[in-house]
Order: C-alpha cells, then structure tokens, then sequence
C-alpha cells in the first residue's frame, strides 16, 4: 500500500500517483477528499480510506468509489450497519495495540469482530494496527504492540498489516502480508541516526532556488531581520530567493545546512518569508544565479530537520504553493 496522504506528502497527489499507478497494490490516503481527487484523476487502482468515513453520506460516496475503509470506532462500525447500498467494501479493521489514536483497544476487540463479521455490507475483512515508535529499533514500545497484535489475531486466516517505513526497516517481524510505506517511498529516512544515504534511499524531492544578491557584510554588523546573527568576520552573505512563504520553516536556526554549488554551507540570520541569509565567505566564487539546494539531492531533509525542531515528514508536506514543480523521470 503506497502510501500518498497529504499531497504524497508534498510531492503531488496525482503525479505521485501516476508514477506509481503499476506498482502499487493499492493507494492509501487519509480521507476521503483525497481519494475523491485520485478517482477524479481517473485513477482506479485500490484505494484506502486510513481514517475511514464519518457519515451515512461519506459512506454512500466510498461505496459509489469503491473504497476501501479503514474502520476503527462503533461510529463506522455503525454506520455500515445502517449501509442499505449494495457495495460490499474491503474493510481494514484497526486494532488499537497501545497507540491510543484510532482502533478498538483490546478490550473492545471480541465485541467490535462480532458485529463487524454480521455486517451485510462487509465483503472482504483484512486486519491492521500501526505502531507508535517503530523508528526506535529494538524498542520495547513496537515489540509490545506486535506481539499484542500476533496474540489477537494469529489464529485469523486473513490478510493483516503493521508496517510503516521505519517497520519495514527495522522490524522485519512486521513484514507482513500488507505493508504501508509512506515517507521513506520519498527517498527519506525515518530512523533518527540513520539518514537516507545510509539506508540507501534517494530523495524524490529536491528543493531548489538561487542566490539574488551576494554582499559583503564587515566583522561586527548584523543580518536580517531583528539583528539575530552577527558577523564574527568580515563576511560574504549570499541571500538565497527562498522563505517561510515557500515551506522553508522560520524557526530554522543558525547552523542549518545548505548547499550552494552542491557545496555545504550554513544559513545566518531569521529566515524571512522570501530570502534566506547564507554564509558563503568560504566559498570565495559565490554568484548571483548560483543554485542553491535547501533539500533532497546532496541534503537529506532528515539532516536538515532538527535544526527546526521537528521532522522530514513536516518539512516535505510543508512546501507551499508558490514553489513551482518540475517532474523529470
Ligand atoms: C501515514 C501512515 C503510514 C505511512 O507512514 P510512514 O511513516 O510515512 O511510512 C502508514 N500507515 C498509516 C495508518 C498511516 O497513517
């Protein structure tokens, strides 16, 4: 299950479907907006609601579209209780093996297997739960919730999925019948402490801009907004043509590492909405019109996350309108 929530997270929902459309056995998106804009792409392979639906109405389009539902609360099981269409849907039942976001905790689960397998609208039933810490291999937190998983439904004859990205990496005993990679499909790592070269995995994405100005900034004076960064040297400042207007988050710090001419540099100063400050004095070639690379080839987004406090996934579901896609093969 190829997993392309949030705009395949930034890296085009239709697109990214399209370059997929042979490979995948079925598409998985969150919710049911996102699958309604596939199927208009006339996009018609599998397609999995991961959230599932909230109303009779929601319930009435997924079956008109055949997907299939991730159900995980007594609202939907309810709901397709009521279901007097004649679609009979793939249904995901999700367990709750101690994530405590979507599922039937363990107590719940003989009562919710009951009603679900009554359910006239119900044809085929597959099995899932989703871990809360794969990324930290060798953890007790994923080994508790597989081995709760394996002991509710190890004795069911149907098809079953645990795995996301980093379960696929670092939990070989979650590879099961159906796994759902999303981020590291993009070329990025999941596992903090192994980036995506080591994993040998290539970035799909690469965001890229260039130098607008190139000046000299003497020792002592400062840069950008609010004065944040001052000039320890006498220094050459490239100021690159990207922002937080563009996806590049304002809350990067000082430090963070760039590429200008595939060279590492660093970024100095608050990032604005539509200019980044670089230190290029090392460089000594630095032009206006020289690439810069903020992400991807040469720069795993996983590296260049922490210096924002957060993760790859946000800073590549983070890319706003305004930056224009080129597609190469
Ligand atoms: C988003 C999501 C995935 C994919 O996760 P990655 O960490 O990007 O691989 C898999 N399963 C479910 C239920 C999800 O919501």
């Amino acid at each position: 299950m190829a997993v392309i929530k949030a705009n395949a997270y930034g890296h085009g929902l239709i697109a990214t479907a399209q370059a997929l459309v042979a490979a995948a056995d079925s598409f998985g998106v969150a919710r049911l907006e996102e699958g309604m804009a596939l199927r208009g792409a006339r996009i018609d392979n599998a397609v999995v609601l991961l959230e599932g639906v909230f109303t009779a109405a929601e319930l009435q389009l997924a079956g008109r579209e055949q997907f299939e539902l991730v159900v995980h609360s007594f609202l939907q099981l309810e709901l397709l209780e009521q279901y007097a269409g004649a679609h009979r849907f793939t249904v995901w039942f999700k367990l709750d093996t101690g994530m405590n976001r979507l599922g039937f905790r363990l107590d719940e689960f003989a009562d919710a297997w009951l009603r679900l397998g009554r359910c006239k609208a119900v044809g085929t039933t597959r099995l899932m739960t989703h871990l809360a810490a794969a990324e930290e291999i060798g953890g007790a937190s994923a080994r508790t919730q597989i081995e709760r998983f394996n002991a509710l439904t190890g004795a069911i004859a149907l098809e079953r999925s645990i795995a996301n990205s980093a379960a696929l990496i670092g939990w070989p005993q979650a590879r099961v019948d159906w796994v759902r990679p999303g981020l590291m499909m993009y070329g990025i790592s999941p596992v903090p402490g192994r980036d995506a070269d080591a994993l040998g995995l290539r970035p799909a994405m690469t965001l890229q801009t260039q130098l607008i100005a190139v000046r000299n900034v003497p020792a002592g004076e400062t840069v950008g907004y609010g004065g944040l960064w001052r000039a320890p040297r006498d220094s050459v400042i490239g100021i690159a043509a990207i922002g937080y207007g563009d996806g590049y988050p304002r809350n990067l710090r000082a430090g963070t590492p760039i590429l200008v001419n595939e060279q590492a540099v660093q970024v100095v100063g608050r990032i604005s909405m539509d200019m980044t400050a670089i230190d290029v004095t090392d460089l000594r070639t630095a032009r206006i019109g020289d690439a810069v690379t903020v992400w991807g080839r040469g720069l795993p987004a996983d590296r260049v996350a922490p210096y924002a406090d957060t993760i790859a996934y946000e800073l590549v579901c983070g890319i706003s309108q305004r930056v224009a896609v080129e597609w190469s093969p």
